[in-house]
């Protein structure tokens, strides 16, 4: 009879998702000292980090834990369209989190359900995820983790969507990735960082990362000037260290598959009609599916669109510029003010 781990790898298979890879809690061992090596080199580290050190182990939010499984959905099957990967991280267009449509997300919750039905107990969380899933996914041999600080499956590159489940059942599964190691001379990632923020391998500032600071809200970062300049034509999200690594370009964005409800937001999905949109729309449309702006900050978009529009010196620029001067929030009043200033209109 097969085992309950090669039960759970059968029905992932067919659901679709990515191989399954099941380890001990205490496997995740490594992953507070990367965690600490980061803390080390980044100025304001240990603040910046803090909120980590809690999906270290899993057996103190779940002390019944026995194991972890972990697997992916591969992102990269879907089709992208040119605009949006210009301004938009590609995980984010194509994030199944908080997105019901989502395909990967109706896999999980089939998966949770056959684990149930297996008499596993499991827990499951939608964002930030039951421990650290690029830690647990390389410990359980699915992929490594590269230099450039995200996980790397041979299938989908570095575009997957990990996901993970706390489970009371005593299980393993590992596999033996085949994955290149990233060659010793290689900075490619490093080089291509607009802001420095991957300084060195396996780090990564927060604080100056084009990725967190165009989506979380964070108040030092939207009035660095240097910071906006250097997000260049990145609305949300940024790709540069991943597009920059050789191991990616096997794989793909290019196929005819399309994500749900992707196609019907791509016309919002401009810097000059994000500028231009009422709240009342940023709220109903984009808001949704790009979770980390909230409905209480969606000025952050404007912000954020008026950076791509000075950067990129879109020709609409200083007329949108001037209709935000009438904008309900002072601090995109304030921002459009500088901007005409700058630009000297
Ligand atoms: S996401 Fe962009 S800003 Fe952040 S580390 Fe990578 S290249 Fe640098
Ligand atoms: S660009 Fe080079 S160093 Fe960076 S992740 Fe890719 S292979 Fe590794």
């Amino acid at each position: 009879m097969a085992s309950l781990e090669l039960k759970i790898e059968a029905k992932a298979k067919q659901l679709g998702l990515g191989p399954i890879g099941i380890i001990k809690p205490q496997a995740m061992e490594g992953y507070i000292h990367r965690l600490f090596e980061r803390m080390l080199r980044v100025p304001n580290g240990e603040k910046l980090h803090r909120g980590f050190l809690e999906l270290f182990d899993v057996r103190q939010a779940y002390p019944w834990a026995k194991s972890i499984v972990v697997t992916y959905a591969d992102n990269s099957i879907y089709y992208l369209p040119n605009v949006a990967r210009k301004h938009f991280g590609k995980f984010f267009l194509t994030d199944n989190r908080y997105n019901i449509n989502a395909p990967a997300r109706k896999m999980i919750a089939s998966l949770t359900a056959f684990m149930e039905g297996l008499g596993i107990r499991t827990s499951w969380n939608e964002h930030p995820g039951v421990t650290g899933l690029r830690w647990a996914a390389q410990e359980a041999g699915l992929g490594i983790i590269r230099r450039n600080n995200f996980f790397f499956s041979r299938r989908a590159g570095s575009y997957v969507s990990l996901t993970g489940w706390v489970t009371d059942t005593d299980m393993e599964l590992r596999s033996t990735h085949k994955e290149e190691p990233c060659p010793e001379d290689c900075s490619l990632c490093i080089e291509a960082c607009p802001t420095g923020s991957l300084s060195a391998p396996f780090t990564m500032n927060m604080a100056t990362c084009i990725s967190c600071a165009n989506s979380y809200t964070d108040s030092t970062a939207i009035d660095d000037h240097k910071l906006n300049v250097l997000t260049g034509s990145w609305l949300y999200g940024c790709d540069n260290c991943q597009d920059a690594c050789p191991f990616n370009q096997i794989t793909g964005y290019s196929t005819e598959i399309d994500f749900p409800g992707l196609m019907e937001l791509d016309h919002y999905l401009y810097p000059e009609i994000i500028a231009d949109l009422d709240y009342e729309d940023i709220n109903d449309f984009i808001r949704p599916k790009f979770f980390y702006i909230k409905s209480e900050s969606l000025w952050r978009w404007r912000l954020n669109a008026i950076n791509v529009l000075i950067n990129t010196g879109s020709s609409d620029c200083t007329r949108i510029l001037k209709k935000l001067l009438k904008d309900p929030f002072e601090i995109v009043r304030r921002r459009a003010q500088n901007a005409l200033e700058l630009l000297g209109s």
